[in-house]
């Protein structure tokens, strides 16, 4: 938006001129001024977005009678310019064509209006698909404020292990906002490094919403009283103690944040920023970072790491099926090492586990 102290040369019509002449104007007019009276009268925004709209590129100016709190409303209307005169409070005009991100009506910038936008989250599909294009290139933490934008009310977590790679996604949510319920999966198989560093990390990043998410008692005496099925199942032991209580813990989120990337694993090596998942909207900020780029992320952040990566675990999860990887071996070979499994299964759905 142009904020001039006077109108350019060109056609010049007050609001009140009826559409077709201003039309037949706008044909040969490289500058079409139009003319308040009052700032009331609305017939110069409806004229501006009906001339957008049917096609008309020149320079589009408002003049005379308006106030700033219509700034916005001139640009989305198609109005590239407002004459303010001399001495005109120009801070007062731009502080109010910034004061709003969210719209209530569609016109001619295209942006999506509050009332679209909850329609789309309503259908988890297309609101994916517009964010995987709204976010195509974009980085993590655009990724993220675009998933966190209040406007679109969803409901999201963030689901984290506080494993070797965990500050660099609590860092970026914290950024945006601290309060974001944090999921751990407080399986009583963690190492006890990892319940420190999880304490440390909360503090030092100021989360302030870490829900501790355990396994139901009952069904912990009943399947595993021993706390010993790891050995003999390891899928019937991770769907008890993180699929079944993950399940419970997100009954009302929409949205779960995740620290996956596509390096990690087989099944992820398409992963997008967005995706559907059982009903949800699943949010990889981080889905194509490599280890050296997350490993710039800590340093230039100064961030903490997980006190056990220096032992020689790059991927850490429950203490029975974690072990450390030599130099060079694959960062995800210390999980399950020996098994066929790669997954908890908190990422690939109740279908996809064979739990007998
Ligand atoms: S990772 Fe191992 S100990 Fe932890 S829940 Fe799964 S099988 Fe059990």
């Amino acid at each position: 938006m142009q904020w001039l102290e006077n109108a350019p040369d060109g056609a010049r019509l007050p609001v009140a001129t009826p559409l077709k002449e201003v039309e037949a104007a706008a044909l040969d007019a490289g500058v079409l001024v139009l003319e308040f009276d009052a700032f009331r009268d609305g017939r110069g925004f409806s004229l501006a977005a009906v001339l957008r709209e049917r096609g008309y590129r020149g320079r589009l100016i408002a003049d005379g009678h308006l106030l700033p709190d219509q700034a916005r409303h001139l640009r989305r209307s198609g109005f590239d310019g407002v004459v303010l005169g001399a001495g005109a409070d120009l801070a007062a005009w731009q502080r109010m064509d910034a004061a709003f991100s969210a719209t209530y009506q569609p016109v001619e910038d295209r942006a999506v209006p509050i009332w679209r936008r909850r329609g789309l989250a309503r259908t988890p599909g297309a609101l994916v698909e517009r964010l995987n294009l709204q976010t195509r290139g974009a980085d993590a933490e655009s990724i993220l404020r675009a998933a966190l934008d209040p406007s679109l009310g969803l409901k999201p977590a963030v689901l984290s292990s506080f494993g070797a790679e965990a500050a660099v996604l609590l860092s970026l949510v914290a950024r945006i906002d601290p309060s974001t319920p944090v999921v751990f999966l407080e399986t009583g198989m963690h190492f006890l490094q990892t319940l420190a560093y999880r304490t440390a990390l909360s503090e030092r990043l100021g989360l302030s919403d870490i829900r501790l998410v355990t396994p139901d008692a009952r069904e912990r005496a009943e399947v595993d009283p021993r706390d010993d099925l790891w050995r003999t199942d390891a899928d019937a032991c991770c769907d008890l103690r993180k699929v079944r209580p993950l399940d419970r813990a997100l009954a009302g989120i929409d949205a779960v944040i995740t620290g996956r990337k596509q390096r990690q694993t087989a099944e992820r090596a398409s992963l997008q920023p967005f995706e559907r998942f059982e009903g949800r909207i699943r949010i990889n900020p981080l889905h194509d970072w490599s280890a050296e780029r997350l490993q710039a992320w800590y340093d230039a952040e100064d961030l903490p790491g997980h006190p056990l990566v220096a032992q020689g675990y790059p991927s850490i999860g429950c203490w029975p099926c974690t072990q450390a990887v030599e130099g060079g071996e694959d960062a995800r070979f210390g999980r399950w090492s020996g098994a066929a499994k790669t997954e908890c299964g908190i990422h690939l759905g109740r279908r996809a586990l064979a739990v007998g």
